[in-house]
């Protein structure tokens, strides 16, 4: 199946995808958007997104996301990427009023939404899954670099055991567009401002350890934020940098997103599966990569964490 056989007769077409986007969420949609405006240039193509970070400003056209919104427009297609309604934020009303709707993603926690459900969990990113959907040699360099950024962020640079043959196929193709990798690569995943090394220094060295050292966990309150003069998306990475350390089997990152209310990021070398733990708080993702938002004081969220956490570990 050919993304363009279910847009080719549309006039207007919306894309978007999850509130705090994150590289994946923002490449694929940023690919998606670059491809269809060229394939359909008779088309109105418009992309709604939350502002993405500003390490993604290397992506071309990026700066022609919307964020206002008209609730009153009527697109016929509305294209979901790397999630499902429930996590579209302020872009929800134009996907109700939709002609018709497609969700294209790869979390096993979405059971899909709308008329089209492409959902493939064995994929690495939603980026990988949509050059499979687009024609190879309609591809440009700027369509390349947008879902090659994606599938570098969800794979942690080609690393992460969601990395299949595919991927890596996928991400060799790309790379023949000519864009600069390396340099993609360590602005946009390696690269941190000084207050975000700060930042992630004090939520490293302020972790515990419990449940005989096989899970870690870690806060940023917004006192600290403030302190710091930094906003959640300077966050991205430190529950990664929790996972890597020895004998760790899982890790818990939060951050205060209100009064009693937090962000919740999980981590898992897969002994533990993170998407069914965040799902009984009403949120998703991977096996081993999954968040939620809970309400409630940090350590009964970690009590109630942890419980689903134990069930899994066989510590009682
Ligand atoms: P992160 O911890 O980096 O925010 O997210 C890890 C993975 O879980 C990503 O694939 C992300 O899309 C997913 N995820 C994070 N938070 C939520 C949430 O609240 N709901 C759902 N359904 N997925 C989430
Ligand atoms: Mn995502």
């Amino acid at each position: 199946m050919k993304i363009i056989d279910e847009v080719k007769n549309a006039a207007s077409i919306a894309i978007s995808g999850h509130i705090r986007p994150d590289g994946d969420c923002v490449g694929s949609v940023m690919g998606l958007y670059l491809y269809l405006k060229k394939e359909l240039p008779g088309a109105e193509v418009d992309v709604f997104l939350e502002k993405p970070a500003e390490i993604f400003d290397c992506i071309s056209h990026i700066e022609e996301i919307k964020s206002e919104i008209n609730t009153d427009k009527m697109y016929d297609v509305f294209i979901v990427l790397d999630c499902a309604d429930d996590r579209l934020g302020d872009a929800r009303p134009l996907y109700e009023k939709a002609g018709k709707r497609i969700n294209i993603d790869h979390h096993i926690s979405n059971p899909g939404c709308g008329d089209v459900r492409i959902v493939e969990a064995d994929r690495s990113s939603t980026a990988e899954l949509l050059y499979d959907l687009m024609d190879a040699d309609k591809i440009d360099r700027e369509i390349a670099t947008a879902l090659y950024i994606g599938i570098i962020h969800d794979t942690g640079v080609l690393r992460y055991s969601n990395t299949s043959p595919r991927t890596l196929q996928v991400a060799a193709e790309l790379i023949k567009y000519g864009f600069d990798f390396s340099d993609i690569i360590q602005k946009t995943f390696y690269e941190k401002t000084y207050v975000q090394t700060q930042i992630m220094g004090r939520a490293v060295l302020e972790s515990v350890r419990f449940m005989n050292n096989r899970c870690i966990v870690s806060m940023v309150s917004r006192r600290m934020m403030d302190f710091y003069q930094v906003n959640p998306k300077d966050l991205e990475g430190i529950v990664n940098q929790l996972q890597v350390v020895k004998d760790v089997d899982c890790a818990i990152f939060m951050y205060e997103t209100g009064t009693l209310e937090y962000k919740v990021s999980l981590r898992s070398n897969g002994s533990v599966d993170v998407a069914s733990v965040a799902m009984k708080f009403g949120g998703g993702g991977h096996i081993r990569a999954a968040g939620c938002t809970m309400n409630g004081t940090y350590h009964d969220n970690i009590n109630n964490l942890s419980k689903g956490i134990a069930e899994q570990l066989n510590i009682k």
